[in-house]
């Protein structure tokens, strides 16, 4: 079977499929085997070597959703992110970083690469300048991740490829808020990407899990180090991951839509003074996403108007629940300033544009009507 021709769905629901030749059941098996022969076998298969039966068969699912040669799956978003950059710098090297990038992700970089004599710089926005002007003689990475958390900002990954390739840089992005369904950096020449699969891959907010798909030799690069940091995901969540990613593709299409009827509804409302969302026509980068992207993500983030009680707005919605994680079946809500963001600190925050009123919503796939309904009425209780 070509898979690279299949659509999306169908690469969702079939492609890794481990076969059950004893039984011929439908679905794949599980191995839960964390011992296999070494004698007369092609593979020599161990968990923390990435590749057991149902790791297999998932990376090649995430592989060729992102149009790759390879991939592989971490027990975390963290341990797909630090192991890849591990994999690409050394004692003495440089690694422009785009600011801003996720919380854990920035706090990775800024607190561990001293040690290993990494050097990094944070760049000054999202500007080809921005990126040229920290590109040193030592820079072997450059790392971005669009849409960007919280404020829904679009890097131009044609832009970065090119100023990448001209030096022999490689290119990493996290692709986890976008998801493989509205967005394939390696369309626009990106080379390794990454997602925390605890999003959208996973969709069930049940699983922690990373992923990362490349070219083979990119991925032969991250193995290398994988092995050692041996950060691998236990077989029954693999099990689990591949059957969430099974609705993958109509589950994102579901939150795209839900997520651009309710910015409009939010755009529209008196009682919001801005709303962060790349499919809105006054978003500044809705150009370049619509560029690069097939669809806007379920995620969006609002300003209240300083008439609505920020607290008592959280405390009166009924069906959002106000929660940590993202990209969920159900809608989420969060306060940037005290949780995804709050280590930054308030000046640091002020400096990326992240006010203290901002609310990130992660739209569900619940019916839209009811979504609107709970933010309407506790916008009527916070106003009150
Ligand atoms: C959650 C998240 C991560 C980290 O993933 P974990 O699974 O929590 O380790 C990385 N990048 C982005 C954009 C995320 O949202």
């Amino acid at each position: 079977m070509k898979s690279k021709k299949l659509g999306k769905n169908t690469i969702c629901t079939h492609v890794g499929e481990v076969e059950d030749s004893q039984f011929k059941g439908a679905i794949s098996p599980l191995f839960m085997s964390n011992s296999y022969a070494y004698e007369g076998v092609d593979v020599l298969r161990y968990p923390r070597y990435f590749n057991t039966p149902n790791q297999e068969g998932l990376c090649k699912k995430i592989a060729t959703l992102e149009k790759t040669e390879a991939g592989l799956i971490f027990g975390s978003g963290m341990a797909a992110v630090s192991t890849s950059l591990l994999a690409f710098l050394k004692k003495g090297d440089h690694v422009v970083v785009q600011n801003t990038i996720y919380g854990g992700a920035y706090n990775f970089i800024v607190k561990e690469f001293p040690k290993y004599g990494i050097e990094f710089d944070f760049t000054n926005g999202f500007s080809e300048e921005d990126f040229t002007s920290k590109i040193k003689d030592n820079t072997k990475v450059i790392y971005v991740e669009t849409p960007s958390n919280p404020l829904m900002k679009i890097t131009d990954l044609k832009m970065i490829s090119r100023i990448a390739k001209e030096k022999g840089i490689v290119t990493l992005i996290d692709n986890t808020f976008a998801s493989p369904i509205n967005q394939t950096p390696v369309d626009f020449g990106i080379d390794v990407m990454i997602h925390s699969a605890t999003k959208y891959l996973g969709g069930h907010s049940d699983i922690c899990a990373g992923a990362v798909a490349a070219s083979e030799e990119h991925i032969k690069k991250i193995w290398d180090v994988a092995i050692n940091l041996g950060g691998s995901l236990s077989e029954y969540a693999v099990w689990m991951l591949e059957r969430s990613m099974k609705t993958l593709a109509i589950r994102v299409k579901a939150h795209n839509r839900n997520a651009r009827k309710i910015a409009k509804w939010l755009d529209k409302n008196d009682l919001v003074t801005k709303v962060y969302y790349p499919g809105l026509k006054s978003h500044p980068d809705y150009k370049l996403a619509k560029s690069q992207m097939k669809g806007f993500t379920g995620m969006l983030s609002f300003e209240l108007a300083t008439t609505v009680n920020p607290s008592k707005f959280l405390k009166s919605l009924r069906l959002i629940k106000p929660s940590m994680s993202l990209a969920g079946v159900e809608s989420t809500i969060l306060e940037p300033a005290i949780a995804s963001h709050a280590l930054l600190g308030k000046e640091e925050r002020k400096k990326q544009g992240i006010s203290e009123e901002l609310l990130r919503l992660s739209v569900g796939i619940e019916d839209r009507k009811d979504i609107i309904e709970d933010l309407n009425q506790a916008f009527k209780e916070a106003t009150k």
